[in-house]
């Protein structure tokens, strides 16, 4: 009868001593078995089920120790149950152990040397011993590796990155605020007014239920990153050089250019004397430094509400060079015209300037937005914008 793990009712010393007598010479005879088993078995199989049986997580004899003896033991027996199983861990781990190593040995020794009554020599004795320990040591080069990735930054991270750093040399800072926004500052302060048309552009998404409250008070999540630049300047005064990164919703359909969130990043600069130079200045410069020294802008009429005059920035399309051909056909990224257009900028309204307590007949500035997945796509090639939000590895890893 194999040895099974007793229920115990008596847990005094010299019934527990009994109870773990019997264990160990069960042990010890079946480490014994396996070892001799292994001449006539692959040797893998017996030792294998020998360790099961005793160390297996769910059913092992030490586990119903665990359960057996440990934890029916009454309060007081407890602690020296517990030194005892303890003990048996230790003791059975390492008679499996053991039972592996005589295993090895005897794989790697002829089976006429272990036999009683040869003698070995010396240093066959020693050849045989190293190649035990080899055998114990050795690694199966033919099992996959462990990978580990290394993680890159997103395109979209990188784009925006990139662009705060060339407006960072220019000596902007940069200003976050929160995407849950009130109609307040998405729209009012920028100088929408309540039913003016541009909101109707913008496909804003509300939250719901917030007819209670005043129109200017309802939330909505932010349609561009310009409430940052409102909240800037009602918390300092001028001179002001910010950009503002961050994440925008609109509820457009997803399609190859349009996403219904998607980055911007805005500036804003207001002092004395600012002009329309300052600001076609700021930007010939930036888009040169992120798309090349070759690149030429062109800044052409264009509305917004919070800007007067608005202009569209144009850049010299940076795959035919603004030739509108491209290898002998017109360029496709340019639509032949030689010209992509890439961003809104205007003179701040001085209308804005009133919901912010800035003097508007002492300060003037400019404001520029444009899209970050916009300027990936071009300085990546990429052709689909859901590519940047998919998730996919294949695509991200790419950029590593
Ligand atoms: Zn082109």
């Amino acid at each position: 009868m194999p040895y099974t793990v007793s229920k115990l009712t008596d847990f005094s010393p010299a019934a527990l001593d009994a109870a773990v007598r019997e264990l160990l010479s069960a042990l010890e005879e079946e480490s014994e078995a396996v070892v001799c088993e292994q001449q006539m078995e692959p040797y893998e199989n017996p030792w294998k089920a020998f360790r099961d049986r005793w160390m297996a997580r769910k059913n092992g004899i030490l586990t119903q120790l665990n359960d057996l003896w440990l934890k029916a033991a009454p309060g007081p027996s407890k602690k020296d149950v517990g030194q005892r199983v303890n003990e048996l861990r230790k003791t059975v781990e390492g008679m499996v152990e053991v039972a592996q190593k005589r295993l090895l040995f005897a794989k790697a020794v002829p089976t006429e040397v272990i036999h009683p009554g040869i003698e070995v020599p010396a240093d066959e004795l020693e050849a045989y011993a190293k190649r035990v320990a080899l055998a114990s040591q050795r690694v199966d080069i033919t099992l996959p590796g462990i990978r580990r990735p290394i993680g890159a930054e997103h395109p979209v991270i990188k784009t925006m990155n990139e662009m705060i750093a060339v407006f960072r040399n220019l000596g902007f800072s940069v200003e976050e605020g929160p995407e849950v926004e009130t109609d307040f500052y998405n729209f009012e302060a920028l100088n929408f007014p309540p039913n003016h048309p541009a909101r109707d552009t913008q496909d804003t998404l509300f939250i719901a239920g917030q007819e209670s409250k005043p129109p200017r008070d309802r939330l909505l999540l932010r349609t561009h990153t310009s409430p940052v630049q409102i909240r800037t300047m009602q918390k300092m005064k001028p001179p002001v050089r910010v950009v503002c990164p961050g994440k925008v919703h609109r509820n457009d359909a997803l399609d190859a250019t349009h996403s219904p969130i998607f980055h911007q990043i805005e500036g804003l600069a207001v002092d004395t004397n600012i002009t329309f130079c300052d600001l076609k200045g700021t930007l010939d410069h930036a888009m040169k430094a992120m798309f090349g020294s070759n690149v030429k802008t062109r800044f052409y009429p264009s509305f917004f509400p919070f800007t007067e005059p608005s202009a569209d920035v144009q850049i010299s399309c940076i795959f035919c060079d603004g030739k509108g051909v491209r290898d002998g056909a017109p360029c496709r990224n340019c639509k032949a015209s030689g010209w992509i257009e890439l961003l809104g900028c205007g003179m701040v309204d001085p209308n804005v300037y009133g919901f912010v307590d800035y003097d508007a007949s002492k300060y003037s500035g400019f404001a520029f937005g444009m899209g970050v997945e916009r300027i990936a796509i071009l300085k990546y090639g990429v052709d689909d914008i859901q590519l940047f939000f998919s998730g996919d590895v294949r695509f991200l890893e790419q950029f590593g």
